[in-house]
């Protein structure tokens, strides 16, 4: 049994996630000890809590420790059996972070499966469902499968009531994919989203980006949510280039005015389009697993993060996979990933 230190590196829910995702496609059975150490509420959280037992439902597992704010866990998986499987948080939790877990298995599994979750959709610190559905799956289907995520309506904290499908149509094995350059940028967008607040907020966030991005007005926009479950406030800023689309997620927060919102969103989309990287720093820690599943790939992008450089070392613990970290200059970094 592979034994994990969940309080390595980054300490947070990744490394249970990455676990779990590389158990169901291996086979391997692990137990991780302080799991989200790092973390000021430690242990499983309910969006953990999912992602186990959505893992082990699909796989049959034998798991010991699944309840909240357990610290310690085993996970035992039998087979993994594609199909129709529903998973609910219960809370705004990440939805998308939850898939993290269960998908990788899922894209060379022998049958088609079909998957609705329900929690948050555009949650702090994870991915939300635009990047999910513009930036990360594109480059799996690059890889072979075809996966097609649809949102029934957006989740935000602290009400969530997010909801989201994902049909998965298998590949026999995935294909390695290269992902040195991004190529000429083809489109620009931004999204102001609110829901239950006034489409004010949306529009002064959305003429501070244009201003300071410079992109043309025909690029913003504005969009209410037609079904609310709570208030909440997010931009969308996609870059559409020939060879890799990305996509960068600001979040409004209840006493922020709008005036400051934008800030963080534009430095993120600033510095990729100076460093001229296709994979920005997000999508780096999520391409490294299924990379490495394909038994191969590339990237160039930013300076690794702790979770891409945490996720490495999960992935060396379930797979012969050597990863190199390069550096080219400040801005620009290459990853390898060769298979052995
Ligand atoms: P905790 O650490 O509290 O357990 P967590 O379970 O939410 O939190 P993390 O370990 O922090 O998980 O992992 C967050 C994941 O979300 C990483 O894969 C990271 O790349 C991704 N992520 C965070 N912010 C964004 C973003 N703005 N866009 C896309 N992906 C994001």
């Amino acid at each position: 049994m592979i034994t994990i230190d969940g309080s390595f590196g980054e300490g947070g829910g990744q490394i249970l996630r990455t676990s779990l995702a590389l158990s169901l496609v291996t086979g391997k059975p692990f137990c991780m000890e302080n799991i989200r150490a790092n973390r000021s509420k430690p242990g499983l959280l309910r969006q953990h809590l999912t992602a186990v037992n959505a893992a082990a439902e699909i796989s049959g597992a034998q798991v010991e420790g699944n309840s909240i704010g357990a610290l310690k866990l085993s996970f035992v998986p039998k087979v993994v059996k594609a199909g129709t499987y529903h998973w609910a948080i219960g809370t705004a939790g990440s939805t998308t972070l939850v898939l993290q877990a269960v998908l990788p298995c899922l894209l060379t599994a022998g049958a088609a499966s079909e998957l609705v979750l329900e929690g948050g959709t555009h949650n702090p610190h994870a991915p939300s469902f635009d990047f999910l559905a513009k930036a990360f799956l594109p480059v799996i289907e690059l890889m072979g499968p075809k996966v097609t995520a649809k949102l029934e309506r957006p989740g935000f904290y602290p009400a969530g009531g997010g909801k989201f499908t994902v049909s998965i149509e298998p590949a026999k094995t995935l294909a390695r994919v290269d992902l040195m350059e991004r190529g000429e940028i083809l489109r620009q967008e931004g999204v102001g989203i609110v829901s239950q607040l006034s489409r004010r907020i949306a529009e002064t966030e959305l003429a501070i980006l244009q201003d300071k991005l410079g992109w043309a007005a025909e690029c913003f926009r504005v969009e209410s949510v037609s079904d609310p479950r709570g208030p909440g406030n997010i931009l969308i800023c996609m870059i559409e280039s020939q060879h890799i689309t990305e996509v960068f997620t600001g979040f409004g927060e209840r006493g922020v005015p709008a005036e400051r919102v934008p800030s963080p969103t534009i430095e993120e989309v600033r510095e990729y389009l100076a460093a001229g990287v296709p994979v920005g720093r997000h999508l780096a820690d999520q391409l490294l697993i299924p990379m490495a599943l394909a038994g191969g790939g590339q990237f160039r992008t930013l300076p690794p993060t702790r979770h891409t450089l945490t996720n490495i070392e999960v992935l060396k613990e379930f797979l012969d996979v050597e990863i190199t970290v390069t550096k080219v200059d400040r801005l620009v970094w290459d990853i390898v990933i060769l298979g052995r």
